[in-house]
């Protein structure tokens, strides 16, 4: 499979190019040059389909030759092993639960299938990959999981001083070996434009190779399309239009999904439920792309100002905002609604959700009052314990810490703390 630029500037990419760069050298995104939707035989037989079997055919056409069949269906199996269950909860709402991976957030998936890729391309080769990483809470530490120990990859993750949780602080910085965490001075968009900075800057490029971990490399991004099936094999037999309200800061997850849409799978509809970093929303209402500065909120790993996949929800849609928005509607919360909705999920079903969830939710419930025929599921992208004081302090009710939690939450913390870009780059001209 080949991959073209988004910024249309550079010349097309082999998937191995594309996993190890991270951007195009004209730093646009990554884009497939054709997707092909799965044939009528596959979607007859999805039934007797387990999980990996799903997957593999649905990412073998992205990665091509550059895997050997065997060894795809390895890492396939490798990243998907734990549940991705669905939750019902009220008339015409369910939740898929992406937490029971080693960090207990969705991003598991997609850092567990990056960093066995990696693995795979380094296989013969003592060269060294630094993955460089900005964090607003989770991707730290799906990363710093999915890629410990892995032959010829070091990890720096950058993330905002404060502006994590506690959890999530303990899963990024406890882990050591080729893990390193930098406590940045700043918010989540200071340190990624750290991290875009690092790239284009030619003292570093020329010592280090760096590679990055968000959802912009296709090896992050590309395998969160394979639980919006799952979802979908385990709903078809309600023969209810399905639509998935995606919890969205980045947009790489909800981007995702609308690959699975593309290669067949009968989605009606998707939601892009956003807390106050709204710029999606108001593009839907306004026609007017305004990113702002973040603004932090209790669901921390949305708060981003400007999301770096929204281009290829465009390029999706043949950035027409009329097809776009046909096929997703965008609503926006505050912390006090999301406050509310927590509270009113466990009153109304007993269930305990996290602030990511909830927002997610309260798009489902937006979208169901004018649409009463639909099955919504939203994402319940991150287990409730990571966000322990918002949620205890809201439902009223000491939560059992899983042993996933417990496992950090007493580990001591490591972390270099870095004041600016000055600062950041002569730590990575030592490291
Ligand atoms: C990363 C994250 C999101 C946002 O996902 P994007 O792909 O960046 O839109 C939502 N919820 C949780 C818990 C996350 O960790």
């Amino acid at each position: 499979m080949k991959y073209y630029s988004l910024n249309k500037q550079a010349p097309d990419s082999s998937f191995e190019n594309a996993v190890r760069k991270g951007l195009a050298p004209d730093r646009g995104l990554y884009f497939p040059e054709q997707i092909t939707p799965l044939n009528e035989n596959f979607f007859e037989k999805l039934d007797e389909l387990s999980n990996s079997e799903i997957a593999f055919k649905a990412i073998q056409q992205f990665v091509g030759e550059e895997i050997p069949k065997g060894d795809l269906e390895q890492i396939v199996e490798e990243t998907l092993n734990f549940d991705f269950p669905i939750v019902d909860l009220e008339e015409g709402i369910s939740t898929l639960e992406l937490f029971h991976g080693p960090t207990m957030a969705f991003k598991d998936v997609g850092a567990r299938f990056m960093a066995r890729c990696l693995g795979y391309f380094n296989r013969n080769s003592d060269a060294e990959v630094t993955v460089l990483v900005a964090t607003s809470g989770d991707t730290g530490g799906a990363v710093a999981s999915g890629f410990l120990g892995v032959k010829g990859v070091r990890v720096v993750i950058l993330y905002p001083s404060g502006k994590v949780s506690d959890v999530q602080e303990k899963q990024l910085t406890t882990l050591g070996q080729n893990i390193t965490a930098l406590e940045v001075d700043g918010t989540f968009d200071d340190c990624q434009d750290m991290v875009k900075k690092a790239f284009l800057d030619i003292d570093l490029t020329s010592k280090l190779e760096l590679t990055s971990a968000n959802s912009i490399n296709v090896a992050r991004w590309l395998p969160q399309m394979f639980y919006f099936m799952f979802a979908y094999k385990q709903l078809k037999a309600l023969n209810k239009p399905i639509v998935f309200s995606v919890p969205s800061g980045n947009f790489g997850n909800i981007c995702a999904g609308m690959i699975a849409q593309k290669l067949g799978f009968p989605i009606e509809h998707f939601i892009a439920s956003n807390n106050t970093n709204n710029v999606v929303t108001r593009f839907l209402e306004t026609d007017t792309y305004d990113p702002q500065p973040s603004i932090q909120t209790i669901s921390n790993a949305m708060d981003v100002g400007n999301p770096s996949n929204f281009i290829r929800i465009q390029a999706l849609h043949n950035n027409d905002i009329n097809t776009l928005k046909s096929n997703l509607s965008s609503y926006s919360f505050s912390d006090d609604e999301t406050k509310t909705a927590l509270d009113k999920i466990y009153s109304n079903s007993g269930y305990i959700a996290d602030p990511h969830g909830a927002v997610g939710y309260l798009g489902a419930k937006a979208y169901l009052s004018n649409h009463p025929n639909t099955q919504v599921i939203f994402l319940e992208t991150a287990h409730p314990t990571k966000f322990l004081d918002v949620v205890e302090d809201v439902v009223s009710k000491k939560i059992e810490l899983p042993p996933q939690i417990k496992a950090v939450i007493d580990q001591k913390k490591q972390a270099t703390f870095v004041k600016d870009y000055e600062e950041f780059k002569s730590f990575m001209l030592k490291f």
